[in-house]
């Protein structure tokens, strides 16, 4: 597998069968493949009336489901799913004065509709941090389809600070490894050491 099949997921995806254990909607009747030809679209948050819509015009990297409790996740789910893009390629364009930081003391400031609740970006502002310059964005809120799908699991324990029953966990994981979603419990490896590189070459300086 090239570099670039790794970074931007272009490998044919799992197709398990059904489950009861239910991890979040976009994932759970399996992994769509992202497409090629898909260079970034229009995020629309839940509104019914004058929804926030935010362009992209990038196809997302590092998309993974996340556990954690400070993503933004749809009613109901266990799991958010979060993807990266450059921030330049992140603008809003319609009804901005809709959106809210959720909290401006935390490392990624979260923007999200005042009125549903859906987070349209995350955007750090530190320049030091290993992913400066990167945006988190919800690929589920894109109106077309094509984004690239999740390649892992992060924070997979994190689900039960945010109300997993933890006799759970041993089902939820295998059910992530039957959908191709190999759960970790920070980032992915690949993600680790990239923070690790960024740290150590820092440290040199
Ligand atoms: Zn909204
Ligand atoms: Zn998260």
């Amino acid at each position: 597998m090239g570099l670039f099949s790794k970074l931007f997921g272009t490998d044919a995806p799992a197709k398990p069968g059904p489950s009861s254990v239910k991890i979040h909607p976009s994932v759970d009747g399996g992994l769509k493949a992202g497409s090629a030809s898909f260079t970034g679209g229009t995020l629309v948050c839940k509104c019914k009336t004058k929804p926030v819509k935010v362009k992209i015009a990038s196809q997302v990297a590092h998309n993974h489901v996340c556990g954690c409790t400070k993503c933004w996740k749809p009613e109901g789910a266990d799991f958010s799913v979060v993807a990266v893009v450059p921030r330049d390629s992140v603008t809003v364009v319609e009804n901005g004065d809709k959106l809210a930081i959720v909290d401006d003391k935390a490392t990624i400031q979260r923007y999200a509709c005042k009125t549903c609740g859906a987070h349209l970006y995350g955007r750090i502002e530190n320049k030091a941090h290993p992913f400066y310059g990167l945006d988190f964005i919800h690929a589920e809120l894109f109106e077309e389809a094509g984004a690239n799908p999740p390649e892992f699991a992060a924070f997979v324990s994190s689900a039960i600070e945010g109300g997993v029953d933890p006799s759970k966990m041993a089902a939820i994981r295998g059910r992530l490894k039957d959908l191709g979603l190999e759960p970790y419990d920070c980032l992915s490896p690949a993600l680790m050491d990239a923070i690790a590189t960024h740290v150590a070459k820092s440290a040199k300086k």
